[in-house]
């Protein structure tokens, strides 16, 4: 077996271990990983090729998730077929939202959702489900962090049309040797994943964990590999959660959607300005109203100047 050297960070490989990619220029990053054995490429008959002109174009299908919120940051739902990350820091409440996805979208839809849970129990899956409300049949829950289970069980059963792994960091293919969380496992797990989701037209949602100073594989080097990147931003010290589109096949990127985390989960927030703005109920000194634009919707902001008289000697410039 062959030993290469990976960046965790960038996904950079090498021949030897360093300290600092020369990738990426991170400190330490760099972790042992045995290399993929691929198997002989065969030949396989000509494949028909179309010319350009002649391919007709197919308008794909989306789900709706019937959040305004969540539809315009998917581009106007969730494109059959395709694969979308999202990532976030641990405990941003990224399972919530899934959940609240998964839900909405059996609702309007006949197809049934396999949620994979490869971090928490079915018992604490289905407990988050009940904080939230959410008692959904057609909702499969699957704890398991085995790459061939998912396969099998999608295999198996045909009316799953919706996807969610949560999360990549956890998933394993028995045949690669690293450790889960790595960048060759969750590499090859994303991209297994990808292929299934286009072969049997499932929409599948990874969640992907990020830190701050990106420690944790992942994210970064999948973001070519599926067709749409989203974010979860917000702090853990306020209740408001931004979901931003960084890139969309199917749609605009720079698309944002504000929610509230509440004790039922997350609310959407229709008019995100109001968060901004303060009522006034005359004209205050100090006081101006930029409006800027996310994605398609101009946001309004207040920004405020405040001013207060000091007792210290103050000299003046010349
Ligand atoms: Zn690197």
């Amino acid at each position: 077996m062959k030993t290469v050297y990976v960046c965790q960070s960038c996904g950079h490989s090498t021949g030897r271990w360093v300290g600092k990619c020369i990738a990426c220029d991170n400190w330490d990053t760099v972790v042992e990983e045995i290399a993929v054995k691929t198997s002989k490429r065969s030949i396989s008959a000509p494949i028909l090729i179309k010319t350009l002109s002649g391919s007709e174009i197919i308008t794909p299908s989306r789900f709706l998730t019937g959040i305004e919120e969540l539809d315009r940051v998917f581009g106007g739902g969730i494109v059959q077929g395709a694969s979308i990350l999202i990532g976030g820091e641990p405990g941003i409440g990224k399972s919530t939202l899934l959940l609240r996805i998964a839900a909405n979208v059996v609702q309007l839809s006949s197809f049934e959702c396999l949620y994979v849970s490869g971090e928490e129990s079915l018992e604490q899956v289905s407990l988050r489900a009940k904080r939230l409300k959410i008692n959904e049949p057609k909702i499969k829950l699957l704890s398991t962090v085995s790459l061939t289970d998912v396969v099998a069980t999608i295999k198996e059963n045909k009316s799953i049309k919706f996807l969610v792994i949560d999360s990549i960091q956890t998933m394993y293919d028995s045949r690669i040797t690293s450790a889960p969380g790595t960048v060759t496992q969750v590499r090859t797990c994303a991209h297994e994943l990808t292929i299934l989701a286009k072969q049997y037209g499932i929409s599948l949602l990874i969640v992907g964990h990020i830190t701050k100073d990106g420690q944790i594989a992942g994210p970064k080097t999948l973001e070519h590999m599926v067709d749409t990147v989203l974010y979860f931003e917000g702090e853990n010290s306020n209740q408001y959660r931004i979901l931003r589109t960084i890139k969309n096949r199917f749609g605009p990127a720079n698309e944002i959607g504000v929610f509230e985390m509440s004790e039922a989960g997350l609310v959407p927030v229709d008019n995100p300005s109001s968060l901004f703005l303060m009522a006034h109920d005359r004209e205050v000194v100090g006081s101006a109203v930029f409006a800027g634009i996310e994605g398609s919707r101009p946001i309004l902001m207040e920004v405020q100047a405040l001013i207060a008289g000091t007792n210290m000697a103050t000299q003046e410039g010349q």
